[in-house]
């Protein structure tokens, strides 16, 4: 199954993460800052998800 990743626009195969959980609700949040057209549901791959983890812990 294909997704494409709504923050880089990358087409990934299988990886994409929804952020079902408020846990990682401050990622979201630090996401949306500078993707303000970007909606939770749509999710984002791996790769996003772990820059912005790092983005938040300096
Ligand atoms: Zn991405």
């Amino acid at each position: 199954m294909k997704y494409q990743c709504g923050v880089c626009n990358r087409a990934i195969e299988g990886d994409l993460i929804i952020f079902k959980e408020h846990v990682e609700h401050h990622i979201v949040e630090e996401i949306v800052k500078k993707h303000p057209e970007w909606a939770e549901k749509d999710g984002t791959c791996r790769k996003c998800l772990e820059f912005y983890k790092k983005q938040m812990n300096g």
